[in-house]
């Protein structure tokens, strides 16, 4: 049995992919590590792994969130945590290091200790149809003028890097994208656009879904068919007239509304009508298995979600990653896609009424169903690990112990 050790950057949407995989790895007899930030400590250690906290508390996100500020902070990241996870890692020797796209830690740590390595990604994977936000552009470029102070501190962090670890091969720049010689994708083949671009060395192993805890609080016998389903995620701040408007729009179309409503508070919304059940968190796989129709930010989990469990989605994206995912359902013909601007009463009852009543989109969404289950999930993502371990583990090098250290 081998020693694996995942590192991630402290962002759910990055992490819950992961922790079905970890619990599998763990099933299989594999210890397994994680390391990751405080906040983030609980739901992993459920897993069975063994959590290593990063050196100073949780990390806010780089604010503004944009590629030069997130290219920032992760080089700066790096240079700070790197000491306290090699010491880690030295101690535990692993067989294999999981990263994320986005963890430049995981990278240098796995090339200083020469350890295979294979990264998660947790969005689409990264091609011509799908730009890394942190890839060389103009765009790059002309944001990168606007903030030299960032520039200067990401050029800093990155000639620290250098001259103390062996950041060969690593991208200069594509802090977002770092790709190793195997890379999990949670989604599927069916899902990626422009899926032919990618070599063998990609795995579309589709959405991971494990078991997640029972909220016996959560009234789903209660449901009454056609359920609708709305949600703008957890990280947004959702408008509550935004939600608001959701729950009025589908109300008079539904048997049950179900509306999450995240960081908002479901009194926010105002006085609603009897069939909208509002909480600020619903067991989503659950509400999905019943639901006609699911209006979402687009998030990928819970676009992978809606497609697992065939679902047409409207899809209203808030920023980030969700105008391309957005793009790519009503592409597939598995859903319709609105600004948030133009979300009114009438125009988002308009969209539920076509994905209710024209069988297209449920065909498509059916289609897609099937794609998302023939993946394979976390039972595929840790066979791949298991036979990527394999492969290396007949060329592996010993571990090399820390200069400093050496007698
Ligand atoms: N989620 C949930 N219940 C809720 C809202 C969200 O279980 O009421 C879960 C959902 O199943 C998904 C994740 O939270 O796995 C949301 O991730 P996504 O990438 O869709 O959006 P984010 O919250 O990161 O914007």
């Amino acid at each position: 049995m081998s020693t694996i050790a995942f590192l991630n950057i402290g962002m759910h949407g990055h992490i819950n992919p992961t922790l079905p995989v970890v619990a599998e790895l763990v099933r299989r007899g594999h210890t397994i590590t994680y390391h990751s930030s405080p906040a983030f400590r609980e739901e992993i250690e459920v897993t069975g792994a063994t959590v290593y906290l990063y050196p100073g508390g949780d990390q806010p996100l780089p604010d503004p969130p944009t590629p030069v500020t997130w290219m920032e902070a992760l080089a700066g990241t790096t240079v700070r945590w790197l000491p306290a996870v090699l010491t880690d890692l030295r101690r535990d020797r692993p067989d294999l290091i999981v990263h994320d796209s986005a963890c430049l830690w995981g990278a240098v740590a796995a090339r200083e200790l020469k350890v295979p390595a294979a990264a998660s990604f947790t969005t689409f994977a990264f091609n011509r149809h799908v730009p890394s936000p942190t890839r060389g552009s103009w765009d790059l470029l002309a944001a990168a003028r606007t903030r030299p102070r960032s520039v200067r501190s990401y050029l800093r962090s990155r000639w620290k890097l250098h001259r103390h670890f062996d950041t060969g091969g690593l991208p200069l720049l594509d802090l977002a994208n770092i790709r190793q010689p195997l890379n999990v994708v949670y989604t599927s083949r069916e899902f990626q656009p422009a899926v032919e671009d990618f070599d063998q060395s990609y795995r579309f192993v589709g959405p991971s879904i494990g078991a997640r805890p029972v909220d016996l609080s959560f009234p789903v016998d209660r449901l009454q068919d056609p359920v609708l389903y709305a949600s703008l995620g957890t990280v947004f701040n959702a408008d509550p007239r935004l939600l608001r408007t959701f729950a009025t729009a589908l109300a008079p179309l539904g048997g049950t509304v179900v509306v999450s409503t995240g960081q908002t508070d479901p009194d926010a919304l105002g006085p609603l009508p009897a069939n909208v059940l509002a909480r600020r968190f619903v067991p989503q796989p659950e509400v999905l298995a019943r639901a006609a129709l699911f209006v979402t930010h687009g998030g990928m989990n819970s676009v992978n979600e809606a497609m697992y469990a065939g679902v047409p989605m409207v899809v209203v994206p808030q920023g980030a990653d969700q105008p391309m995912v957005a793009r790519r359902v009503v592409e597939l013909g598995a859903g319709l896609s609105i600004r948030t601007q133009e979300v009114a009463r009438g125009s988002v009852r308009a969209l539920a009424r076509r994905l209710l009543h024209e069988p297209g989109f449920r065909e498509a969404a059916t289609t897609l169903k099937a794609a998302q289950h023939k993946a394979g999930g976390y039972r595929r993502a840790a066979d791949e690990l298991e036979r990527y371990l394999h492969a290396a583990g007949s060329v592996r090098r010993p571990v090399p112990v820390d200069p400093s250290q050496r007698g």
